[in-house]
């Protein structure tokens, strides 16, 4: 049995006039975050940890922000696309354990429909998935309420 730890990161600032979506939901709030894609930051970090637990390049080598094939995507795509990447090489995920870093909104509410999305995507159980949410205590960019950032951590199996 092969199997592999990835570490992934990812920060938007917040813009106006946009849908805030994380993990694949729509989060009712009066921002939205900036980026080229719909900035949904969960999904980018998850995509990264998943890429480099398999030893692949990072998310914009797969999806260059240059590319208008990528304007405004649904992230989602480019998560089922990372899957899809893995699974050629053999690659299945084990577990996954996120953490966002924002005071507002709250995200307690969107926990479950998130970590529900993330099974469909990632075709594993949700006990294998861990969504959690936190503030910086008002310290840092993320405290100011400039924007969000997300980490998240993977592990993948081959047999
Ligand atoms: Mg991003």
């Amino acid at each position: 049995m092969d199997f592999r730890v990835g570490f992934g990161y990812d920060s938007h600032r917040f813009a106006p006039d946009r849908p805030l979506v994380i993990g694949g939901i729509v989060i009712p709030y009066e921002l939205g975050l900036a980026a080229h894609s719909d900035g949904d930051v969960l999904i980018h970090a998850v995509c990264d940890a998943l890429l480099g637990a398999a030893g692949l390049k990072d998310i914009g080598t797969y999806f260059p922000d240059n590319d208008p094939t990528w304007k405004n995507v649904d992230s989602t795509k480019l998560l089922a696309k990372v899957v899809e990447l893995l699974a050629e090489r053999g690659w299945k995920v084990n577990n996954l354990d996120c953490t966002l870093i924002l005071e507002k909104p709250k995200m307690k509410p969107h926990v479950d429909a998130i970590i529900g999305r993330l099974s469909e995507l990632l075709k594993v159980e949700s006990d294998r998935i861990a969504v959690k949410a936190k503030t910086n205590e008002k310290m840092g960019f993320t405290g100011a309420g400039e924007g969000i950032a997300a980490t998240a951590a993977a592990t993948i199996v081959r047999s």
